[in-house]
């Protein structure tokens, strides 16, 4: 773990537009930078061109603008850093740590998709690139929020794809590379994410990079305890009302509304909002939503 100062960031893939969720992520991960004095960073994380969607780029980062929660430092976008993902691939495939794979989903079903052996039926053009995850890697850590966690990779997860066989870079390797690089201490995100920790902090490992602090927020869930619906979770949040949107996102991390009754301004709702957090109120499990739409 690292002693540098706070650095944490919010890093959307331009999917479609920014929802509820992903609101809620930077707009947590905004108020823990700003609560521990640090710097707080914009990633675009535009590395999956099949899944990108025309126009969502500046959309999401229209709306973010619009929510006065600026990077505060230039915008990085994976799009432009590719060589970066190339030289840990290479570092990795020269140390023996990855390896080609031709393996398609179907050749793995029976392994449940899991990956430990390659048993691919045909020899592909292009393989994926995999990293070779040691049998018994048990990886634990302590995330800021949901406490303690433990994950078997190699049961789990298996060799993780570092390089996709359609040779797009997978998540996985573009995080942990672009995490290290721009000095990340603090990873913040929505608990969807914890998932990816354990095998995040593996490949760190193997890159002999520094492993940051995680915390993962709870999911959204509606006003009766269910998870917020697809639907209701995919709402575009509207970015022309930023005051109600904020009050009710502050309100969903556990905050008491009463600290920004005296808001009018979003820049100086975020003071208040910066002023009034408090960790502690973050609950672990599950964030029970206001109503929605905020009145
Ligand atoms: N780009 C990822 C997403 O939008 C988030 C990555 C992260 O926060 O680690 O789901």
């Amino acid at each position: 773990m690292s002693s540098l100062p706070y650095r944490g960031r919010f890093a959307p893939s331009p999917t479609g537009p920014l929802h509820l969720g992903s609101l809620l992520a930077a707009f947590g991960s905004w108020l823990l930078a700003r609560h521990a004095g640090g710097q707080w960073l914009i990633r675009v994380e535009d590395i999956d061109p099949p899944r990108e969607v025309a126009g969502a780029v500046e959309s999401q980062l229209a709306t973010l603008a619009a929510f006065g929660l600026q990077s505060d430092l230039p915008i990085q976008y994976q799009s432009r850093r590719h060589p970066l993902y190339q030289a840990a691939l290479t570092q990795l495939l020269e140390q023996g740590k990855a390896f080609a794979c031709h393996c398609s989903r179907a050749d793995l079903a029976a392994q449940g998709g899991i990956h430990r052996h390659c048993v691919a039926s045909q020899q592909r053009a292009h393989p994926a690139i995999r990293l070779r995850v040691d049998d018994g890697s048990l990886v634990s850590f302590d995330d800021g929020l949901q406490g303690h966690v433990e994950q078997v990779v190699d049961r789990d997860v298996g060799d993780v794809v570092l390089l996709r066989a359609d040779g797009y870079w997978a998540y996985q390797l573009a995080v942990v590379v672009d995490d290290a690089e721009q000095g990340i201490t603090h990873v913040v995100r929505g608990a969807d994410l914890i998932d990816s920790t354990a095998r995040q902090i593996l490949l760190q490992q193997a890159l002999g990079l520094p492993t940051p602090h995680y915390l993962h927020l709870p999911l959204l869930l509606d006003a009766s305890g269910d998870k917020l619906s697809k639907s209701q979770a995919a709402v575009p949040v509207d970015a022309t009302r930023p005051l109600p949107v904020l009050r009710w996102l502050w309100t969903a991390l556990g905050q008491p509304p009463a600290a920004l009754d005296a808001a009018t301004q979003v820049d100086e709702l975020l003071q208040h909002a910066a002023a009034a957090f408090e960790p502690g109120r973050l609950q672990k499990t599950s964030l029970r939503a206001p109503e929605w739409p905020p009145a």
